[in-house]
């Protein structure tokens, strides 16, 4: 396990920088389950989070492809952590109210889809359709392979015509896929955002520690870089420096940093 070498790096990061630890949720800082509703941080896990919020000397948040009222509610540990949500369109946060302006455009297109694709999937054992508004999520984390072929086809054919046309895009995550408005807008744009925040607010430089468990979180890996501390939880981004095996080693990396000297 590479704690030790996580707390090691820590220790000799830039001198005069603030950290900024940004995690994911789901697969993160909570196991996955097959409802994302029941999902709870459990109240350890919290209280880390709020020690970190209530430290003076570095920044957190929490970049998910949930919605940031719903992250908010999950997370819960005040206005003071950012939050970001819909894989980064939506972001808000001490000197950020953010919602991507293309987000809106296709939120019609979207919710036509949304009825289309419960009607055709509803049938399918184990499929679940996610309304999330402004996009939708199609989950097939309990379904049957076969169940999840059939599903992956009835979206592909729904959304090709929408997609070729360059009104929407589909983000593949681990046993989700969701549509999205096609604009090249990714968690790592919402990482660089936070990140340009942090360093006006307290005129210094940020220095970024992102946590995540999936392939979506590559865009987040990429954008903080090698100068910055990278961590997969689990074995599917492949781009991080660090890892962790579960969300219960996340949870000792908190309270080791929450514990941390300055
Ligand atoms: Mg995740």
């Amino acid at each position: 396990m590479d704690l030790s070498a996580i707390m090691q790096a820590l220790r000799v990061r830039p001198a005069e920088a603030r950290p900024l630890l940004l995690m994911d949720f789901d697969g993160t800082l909570v196991d996955l389950t097959h409802d994302p509703d029941a999902v709870e941080l459990s109240s350890v896990r919290r209280g880390l989070l709020q020690r970190l919020v209530d430290r003076p000397d570095l920044t957190i948040g929490v970049i998910s492809g949930r919605r940031v009222a719903d992250l908010r509610v999950k997370v819960a540990v005040g206005d003071a952590a950012y939050c970001a949500g819909l894989h980064g369109l939506e972001i808000v946060g001490p000197g950020i109210d953010f919602l991507h302006s293309r987000a809106a455009d296709t939120r019609v297109l979207i919710q036509q889809l949304t009825r289309s694709l419960i009607d055709a999937t509803k049938d399918l054992a184990g499929v679940r359709v996610e309304n999330k508004d402004l996009t939708v999520a199609m989950h097939v984390r309990g379904a049957a392979p076969a169940a999840q072929r059939r599903a992956e086809d009835i979206l592909r054919e729904l959304v090709e015509p929408h997609r070729e046309a360059g009104a929407l895009r589909v983000l593949r995550g681990h046993q989700v896929f969701e549509l999205l408005p096609a604009v090249v807008w990714t968690k790592g744009d919402a990482v660089v955002r936070i990140k340009t925040e942090v360093e006006w607010r307290y005129k210094q430089a940020a220095w970024l520690i992102y946590v995540g468990d999936d392939v979506t979180d590559e865009d987040a890996f990429r954008a903080v870089g090698p100068e910055g501390m990278t961590i997969a939880v689990g074995d599917r981004p492949a781009s991080a420096a660090f890892r962790l095996p579960n969300p219960d080693a996340v949870e000792r990396f908190l309270r080791q940093l929450a514990l941390a000297d300055p």
